[in-house]
């Protein structure tokens, strides 16, 4: 019987499949597989110019290829603005969001790394104007997240108002991921630690939205040697599928799940299967050790 857990995996085609994101599509394939529940796949094409049809099929062919397979048909968020503009003007209603022109230059000329809140007097749209979503003083907002545990930031100090529409007339992934994993149900967002610090500002949101909470999950980054995070800007590279078997084998061991030796020579439907029946969330570790 299916559970009610929904799960899911929402890659930026701005690349092909690199190791850490299959690290994270997997971990979040065995959180919803092992309790039976569903997962889907989400291609988040927001940025349009950032992004390229051809990475989106890159990356449903890489996971079909490892043998994760998915839920239902795949979104693509190129799609759905109607969805965003939706939630948008219900902020608007609200009072929850100002039009703000200030350009990068002129942030930068403040001094301040936030937001100073100069257009907040701007309720209604402007044209070449970013909306920022209004973030009064002592925001604090706290999480429990399934691996680096109790989370909290102050998000009034941290960010400040924060955009949800872009100068450039693009909806922001904030927005969009929020309305999205809303409308598909999603209970647990399991995805990369990069995102660990997006968390509190996207709860913030989920609120202003009167949307029901997500629990979260944030695996470890895969670097490269300088440390920095696995990406096309990184220079990682495209995923091999000639192995998956010993690809999903090494994947299993960094997330601490202690896969059996012999098993690394198995098919992947068999590794697969053992890693759904097998899968604790408890031990994934905070950084890669393997
Ligand atoms: N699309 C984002 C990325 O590829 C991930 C979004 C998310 O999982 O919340 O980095």
């Amino acid at each position: 019987m299916m559970s009610s857990y929904i799960g899911r995996f929402a890659p930026s085609p701005t690349g092909a499949l690199h190791h850490g994101s299959l690290l994270a599509a997997l971990a979040s394939w065995c959180a919803a597989r092992s309790v039976n529940g569903r997962w889907l796949v989400r291609i988040e094409d927001i940025d349009t110019p950032r992004c390229q049809p051809h990475f989106a099929a890159n990356i449903l062919d890489t996971l079909g290829q490892y043998g994760l397979s998915w839920d239902g048909d795949v979104i693509y968020q190129s799609q759905r603005h109607h969805h965003y503009r939706e939630a948008l003007q219900y902020l608007q209603q609200q009072g929850d969001i100002f039009w703000c022109d200030c350009s990068r230059s002129d942030l930068n000329k403040t001094g301040y790394s936030i937001y100073q809140g100069k257009c907040r007097t701007f309720l209604t749209q402007r044209p070449h104007s970013a909306a920022r979503l209004r973030v009064p003083d002592n925001s604090l907002i706290q999480f429990n997240d399934a691996v680096f545990g109790t989370q909290q930031d102050d998000i009034s100090q941290t960010v400040g108002d924060f955009v949800l529409f872009r100068r450039d007339g693009l909806f922001a992934y904030q927005l969009a991921v929020v309305v999205d994993d809303a409308l598909q149900g999603i209970t647990e967002v399991v995805r990369g630690a990069d995102l660990l610090d997006n968390t509190t500002r996207q709860i913030y949101l989920q609120r202003r939205l009167k949307l029901a909470s997500v629990a979260y999950c944030h695996v470890p980054l895969v670097t490269n040697i300088l440390g920095e995070k696995l990406s096309k800007q990184t220079g990682a590279q495209a995923l091999s599928t000639k192995h998956p078997s010993a690809m999903l084998y090494l994947c299993l061991q960094q997330l601490g799940q202690h896969p059996p030796i012999e098993l690394q020579y198995d098919t992947k439907e068999t590794i697969l299967s053992w890693a759904a029946r097998h899968w604790s969330a408890a031990n994934i570790p905070k950084r890669l050790t393997v």
